[in-house]
């Protein structure tokens, strides 16, 4: 059981106050909360080691260099990947995306190839695809969902085939919290010989990922969504694939000779880490896995789970407000609109009491266009997050419909 006072005390922003109101902050799906360790682990890195790191002969670099790549250590424990070799530091979900889209596809994709994405998905893992497949001449398959959700796995299993280059699937959906079944996703996929990118944006922060477990070939995450730093991401990928991609971009740190004939590019992971990383990001990454290690994934989950049903619950009992991705497996968001009310208006008028949700498309027009509706009010919760606060949402809403009635 997680200790909820003491985990609030961790996290010093969750102190502060808006409009005079205690800070309810349940706009986790966007971004997270920082613990003081990572937060600690930062200003350590600035004001006792900062160096640029892998080409400095100096003390202070061959500090930050041995944290960068321990750093790169305790992220392949944590989603329990082979090797440090396959753990590619970078700015985010998004950056990990594009790689695997340009440096991937530049080699594996062409004309008349298909890649398979979801009706799901977040806009990073659509255009980049969309990008990839115009400039190669390649097809973009979606696999349907229901009013609620969930795929069409039938769907998913008619269109892989032969052509099928690459299956990019969302771990969870950040519009409405629906966990489509990955882990099937893959198996069908692999059974075909076909390589599926997993997009963790939303995933890694919530329980137990297991990469080799999973069976996925790439899984991207982003560092601010697991209480880690922003500007810091994560690429997983299988080590025989990223062997066999060229890099994609070049510059310092992916070389191991350059001449004005021949450049011989450097082992995994630094091909792919071309320029200055963000080794300061990465430290306090590690730092923000490390916590959230210490307070359990398991118990991170059952304390999400058990604020998702209460929210559910408390959400569903007031009248005029539709929840929209009622499915039963779901990360602890729910996606939501009020009769009669717009989502900026109720947004806005949450805020002045205190609660911050976000509203709109959340960057998955496609989610809310299959819906029929042009957004929605979204309150994602994480495990510092409390029964009392989602009583503070249900009475917002509540004094939202009796100001808009
Ligand atoms: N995929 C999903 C499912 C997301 O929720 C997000 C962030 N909202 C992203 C991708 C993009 O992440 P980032 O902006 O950190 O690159």
């Amino acid at each position: 059981m997680i200790d909820i006072e003491k985990i609030r005390t961790d996290f010093p922003i969750l102190g502060e106050r808006v409009y005079g109101k205690d800070l309810v902050y349940l706009d986790n799906g966007a971004t997270t909360q920082k613990p003081k360790v990572v937060i600690d682990r930062m200003e350590e890195v600035f004001t006792r080691y900062n160096s640029n790191i892998h080409r400095g002969v100096h003390h202070l670099s061959d500090i930050a260099s041995r944290e960068y790549e321990q750093a790169r250590e305790i992220v392949r424990g944590f989603i329990n990947a082979g090797s440090t070799d396959e753990i590619i530091f970078n700015s985010g979900t998004t950056a990990g995306i594009n790689n695997v889209a340009c440096s991937f596809g530049e080699r594996f994709v062409g004309r008349g190839d298909e890649i398979v994405i979801s009706a799901l998905e977040h806009h990073a893992n659509i255009v980049p695809w969309q990008m990839l497949c115009e400039r190669k001449g390649a097809t973009l398959r979606v696999i349907p969902m229901s009013d609620d959700g969930e795929l069409n796995i039938d769907h998913y299993k008619a269109i892989l085939g032969k052509s099928t280059r690459l299956v990019a699937i969302t771990h969870a959906s950040n519009a409405l919290g629906v966990v489509p079944p990955v882990k099937e996703i893959i198996a069908e996929a692999r059974r075909l010989g076909i390589p599926v990118l997993v997009d963790g944006a939303q995933g890694v922060q919530h329980g137990v990922v297991d990469v080799r477990d999973l069976d996925c070939d790439f899984y991207v995450f982003s560092g601010h969504k697991v209480y880690g730093p922003t500007g810091i991401g994560v690429l997983y990928g299988k080590r025989e694939l990223l062997d066999d991609m060229p890099p994609w971009q070049g510059g310092g740190d992916m070389v191991k000779s350059v001449t004005f004939e021949k450049t011989e590019y450097n082992d995994l992971p630094f091909k792919f880490e071309a320029g200055t990383t963000n080794y300061a990001g990465a430290i306090g990454l590690a730092a923000a896995l490390e916590y959230i290690g210490a307070v359990g994934l398991e118990e991170i989950a059952a304390a999400e789970a058990d604020l998702l049903s209460y929210a559910t619950e408390r959400l569903s009992a007031i009248k005029g407000v539709t929840i929209y991705g009622n499915s039963s497996c779901k990360i602890s968001v729910i996606s939501f609109l009020i009769d009669g009310v717009h989502q900026y208006d109720a947004g806005m008028v949450l805020d002045k009491m205190g609660v911050a949700v976000r509203t709109g498309t959340h960057c998955a027009q496609p989610v809310m266009e299959r819906l029929g509706i042009d957004g929605t009010i979204r309150a994602s919760f994480c495990f510092y997050n409390t029964r009392h606060e989602v009583d503070r949402l249900a009475e917002g809403i509540e004094k939202v419909i009796e100001m808009f009635r």
